[in-house]
């Protein structure tokens, strides 16, 4: 039986779109497997403890039980670190000086940015910065992030595909989003870094979530490749819309678990009109 997690991000409390989200990955874990549940609380400037405990909250009154403890991803930073030496010691890493208003400058300069299915990508202008140059740099005191070489990663891990119960086999493509970063200059890991990690050490064989992640699902399987990671099966499902035909943002109060509750639904209620 698989090992699923929900992994939301504490930067609000939860909505339909969530609830959908979690249900899903407990059901498809079912009796005999295991539903993990996971804070990606890395991102210190917008989580919040009580964003966090409002979450459990919810899931509690939603009638979910999770499996073990909670993982707590900035309980986790020095793993993250762990990882990162690994793709820096085989040379797939670079250090990004870019402010903001450095890639933009580059952007206009060369006449709009480059562009990914998810929209603009960086323009690799730290890419070419001799060795020598990026030892001083650093030494410097310069601040810096540290973003992944689609190219050099993607020609050491050789052809990859990964599988999706919904979509089927997948080719990566190492450089659909560009050189992400996988450490910011504030906490040292990413997204991109965290949930790769954190899936692989929780034994995590059936990844569900949103098929907005899709594009990330390319670079989590070729990090999976350079770290010599388990590769689980992953599947999108689809978003819940409004009837506006948009996504669900956190801001939308209206579909909030905690405003629906006080408006006197149900959690059966909630969960026959997601289809659970
Ligand atoms: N933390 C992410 C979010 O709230 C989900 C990450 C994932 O499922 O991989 O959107």
């Amino acid at each position: 039986m698989p090992t699923t997690r929900f992994a939301p991000s504490p930067t609000g409390r939860l909505h339909l779109g969530h609830a959908y989200s979690a249900l899903f990955a407990a059901r498809e874990a079912g009796p005999g497997g295991r539903f993990l549940l996971r804070m990606e609380d890395i991102d210190a400037s917008r989580c919040r403890p009580e964003f966090a405990s409002g979450i459990l909250e919810d899931l509690g009154w939603l009638g979910l039980a999770w499996d073990g403890e909670v993982e707590v991803q900035s309980e986790r930073l020095g793993r993250y670190r762990e990882a990162l030496a690994t793709l820096r010691g085989i040379g797939v890493l670079y250090p990004c000086f870019c402010t903001g208003k450095d890639i933009a400058r580059e952007v206009a300069a060369i006449g709009g940015a480059p562009h990914g299915p998810a929209g603009a990508v960086y323009p690799g202008t730290c890419r070419g910065v001799g060795g020598t140059e990026r030892e001083r740099r650093i030494a410097s005191g310069e601040g810096h992030v540290w973003r992944l070489d689609s190219a050099a990663a993607g020609a050491r891990a050789g052809e990859l595909i990964w599988e999706d119960r919904v979509l089927g086999e997948i080719a990566v493509e190492p450089a659909v989003l560009g050189d992400v970063v996988l450490a910011r200059k504030d906490i040292g890991t990413s997204y991109h870094l965290a949930v790769t990690v954190d899936d692989a050490d929780g034994g995590v064989d059936l990844v569900t979530r949103g098929e907005d992640l899709v594009e990330s699902t390319h670079v989590h399987r070729l990090l999976q490749a350079l770290l010599g990671l388990p590769v689980p099966v992953w599947h999108h499902h689809k978003l819940l819309l409004g009837p506006d035909g948009k996504r669900f943002a956190k801001r939308d109060e209206s579909v909030a678990l905690a405003v629906l509750r006080e408006s006197g639904k149900t959690a059966a209620e909630v969960r026959a009109g997601l289809g659970f």
